[in-house]
């Protein structure tokens, strides 16, 4: 929040006072969660983690698959509200079993409360690897507010193409925008990642991308993108097939899955560019992320 008390912790800069009313994002000043559980979905040396998926996003992209919490509207199925304390304690009790990953998701617009949470987690005796879970659509001074509190940086690179993120996103600076945060996430956490002897993950980065239908040269972009900022042989790059059409009134040709033939024409080009560590996907992955946030447990349970 600014020093007068309105709210620019991302790069939409809405400056309400969100104790009066919401920006873009959709949230109040109220700490708004749609799920706190234990989930396997996510990189191999981050499962399993306990994931805080936060109400609301600065983003809303058109497709989004947490479309039913990300709105943050009527279309909200999942919605809690939770004091810092009682948050910390719900993360300590499921902590355990997660051998002691924490992921935040989808948190820009909560980011200035992300310190406090750890804290109270840290005084109940637990030490936490802090995941940041993001669209990468992020302030640099909000993200220099986390150092020291974020462990791994698990940032989205969606958009090197200003149209679409326009289009899809509404965010026609996304490319410049995601630039400069990867970049300081970067700066804080390197460039690689760090794993312990179990292959746990514990410092470091893992930028995601979505390859979406139709737009591959979007998809090649990114790639060159993070191959001219970032050492390609240590990056972790974790390329995405999983997109599926989330509605039904979604326009072409973000009414589709992926072809295998998109997704070969940009893993090719990765391997091109020596970003070959990491992880790709089977075109199957498209059935298998499917989360529905109306169970009350685990939204991604069967
Ligand atoms: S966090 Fe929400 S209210 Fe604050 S600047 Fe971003 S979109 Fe606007």
């Amino acid at each position: 929040m600014g020093l007068d008390g309105t709210c620019h912790l991302c790069p939409r800069h809405c400056g309400v006072r969100r104790a009066e009313a919401c920006g873009f994002c959709g949230a109040t000043d109220a700490l708004e969660v749609s799920s706190v559980c234990v989930h396997r979905g996510e990189e191999p040396p981050l499962n399993p983690i306990v994931n805080v998926f936060f109400t609301h996003c600065n983003l809303q992209c058109i497709y989004c698959q947490n479309w039913q919490i990300s709105k943050g509207d009527g279309l909200t199925v999942a919605c809690y509200r939770y004091t810092v304390a009682e948050l910390a304690e719900r993360i300590c009790r499921l902590l355990p079993e997660s051998g002691g990953m924490l992921g935040f998701v989808t948190a820009a617009h909560y980011a200035d409360r992300l310190a406090a949470i750890v804290d109270e987690v840290r005084h109940s005796g637990l030490n936490p690897t802090v995941v940041y879970n993001s669209g990468g659509y992020e302030s640099v001074e909000t993200l220099r507010s986390l150092e020291g509190v974020v462990d791994i940086y698990l940032p989205d690179l969606k958009y090197m193409d200003s149209d679409i993120a326009a289009r899809y996103s509404h965010a026609p600076d996304y490319p410049e925008v995601a630039a400069a945060a990867l970049k300081e996430m970067k700066r804080q956490v390197g460039g690689g990642l760090m794993t312990d002897d179990d292959g746990r993950a514990y410092r470091g980065i893992i930028v995601r991308h979505l390859v979406l239908p139709g737009h591959t040269d979007n998809s090649l972009c990114c790639l060159e993108w993070l191959a001219d900022n970032f050492n390609p042989f240590s990056l972790h790059l974790s390329l995405m097939a999983q997109y599926f059409p989330p509605r039904e009134d979604l326009p072409a040709p973000l009414n589709r899955t992926l072809t295998e033939e998109e997704y070969r024409t940009v893993t090719d080009r990765a391997a091109e560019l020596c970003l070959t560590e990491g992880w790709t996907q089977e075109l199957t992955a498209q059935d298998n992320y499917r989360p529905d946030f109306t169970q009350e447990n685990n939204p991604f349970e069967k």
